[in-house]
């Protein structure tokens, strides 16, 4: 066991439903280790301005279910400069603080690997609804994102039965499809297209033709942002198919809500396993799951992997999803 005496916690980047679960985790975990635990509250920002304040055990009551995180978060791109990340070093230092745990996404990494080589003992845990890290397979966040995703398709499935409408609607997942895989699946989606399905309008506009020969009077299809202008599609299905159409971006209702039990259970599992890896000497590492078991990777390499992502084409899910 590696000495350690204080440990501080912080969340950074997009929030996420579970970050909560994951600081009490945290807490309970180092207390009953009989350390000292620091809160720095608005993620990197709050490292560097000081703002780092004691906590104890009623600190972190009644939050394992709450949405959001109370530390607050924050986005502090100028954390990458040695400069102003050394201020943060000092700060720490002035407390007596060894150890710290950060919340977030590869952004976050990156800040706890520059932690690391500063001489903070320094572990990451992943948080991030996009599901976008390769290091585990699922993100604290993820499965409420797609359970609040999967939730609003439903209540437009209803609608769109009853108008014949063909409902095109926006997801979160930029650089990783996996809402939209799931969150469609889960829904009967009929088309899903994602960044790495590629995206040929022309290609949608057929798919919807077809469906109209088909009498099919209902369709839904989930996209994930920045894939394209979901209201110019919806538009011009409009105009130039029989369907009704209307665009509905989800944005960032998929960030927000109670966690759900899988995600209270993952932050709870992985809060628990970085104090454990702390106290053991890890550093400059991240925590994951892997087939339901807890994995430690070195940060520079998490950052390289490749995720594996579901699906690699688009997806007619009338067809085949597997
Ligand atoms: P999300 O997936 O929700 O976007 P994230 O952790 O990737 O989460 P970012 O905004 O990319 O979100 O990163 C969070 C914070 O981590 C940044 O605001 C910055 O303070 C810090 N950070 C990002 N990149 C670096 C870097 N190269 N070196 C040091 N710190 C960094």
């Amino acid at each position: 066991m590696a000495k350690v005496n204080k440990i501080a916690i912080l969340t950074s980047g997009g929030d996420a439903p579970g970050m909560n679960a994951a600081i009490r985790a945290v807490v309970r975990s180092a207390l009953s280790h009989g350390l000292e635990v620091y809160a720095v509250y608005e993620g990197y920002a709050g490292l560097i301005e000081n703002n780092i304040h004691k906590m104890d055990r009623s600190s972190v009551s009644n939050i394992i279910n709450r949405g959001g995180t109370i530390l607050g978060t924050a986005r502090l791109p100028e954390f990458a400069d040695d400069e102003v990340a050394m201020k943060g070093v000092e700060n720490l230092k002035k407390l007596g603080i060894d150890c710290l745990v950060a919340i977030g996404g590869d952004g976050t990494y990156r800040g706890v690997l520059k932690l690391h080589n500063f001489g903070i003992n320094c572990i990451g845990i992943p948080g991030t609804i996009d599901n976008d890290i390769a290091s585990t397979e699922f993100t604290i966040g993820f499965d409420t994102a797609v359970n609040t995703a999967v939730d609003a398709i439903d209540k437009l499935r209803d609608t769109c039965n009853s108008h014949h409408r063909c409902s095109v609607i926006e997801v979160m997942g930029r650089y990783c499809g996996d809402i939209a895989y799931a969150a469609g699946v889960a829904s009967g989606a009929d088309l899903i297209i994602t960044s790495e399905t590629g995206y040929d309008e022309e290609e949608v506009m057929k798919f919807i033709e077809k469906a109209q020969e088909e009498n099919k009077h209902r369709l839904l299809i989930v996209i994930t942002e920045k894939v394209t202008n979901v209201a110019a599609l919806a538009n011009r299905i409009k105009t130039e198919t029989g369907f009704d159409s209307r665009a509905t971006i989800l944005g960032h209702i998929q960030r927000g809500g109670n966690p759900s039990p899988f995600d209270r259970v993952l932050a709870t599992r992985l809060g628990d396993a970085a104090v454990d890896k702390l106290m053991e000497g890890e550093s400059g590492v991240c925590i994951g799951v892997f087939n339901n078991e807890i994995v430690c990777t070195p940060i520079p390499e998490a950052l390289e992997m490749k995720k594996n992502i579901f699906r690699k084409y688009a997806i007619d899910t009338n067809n085949s999803v597997r």
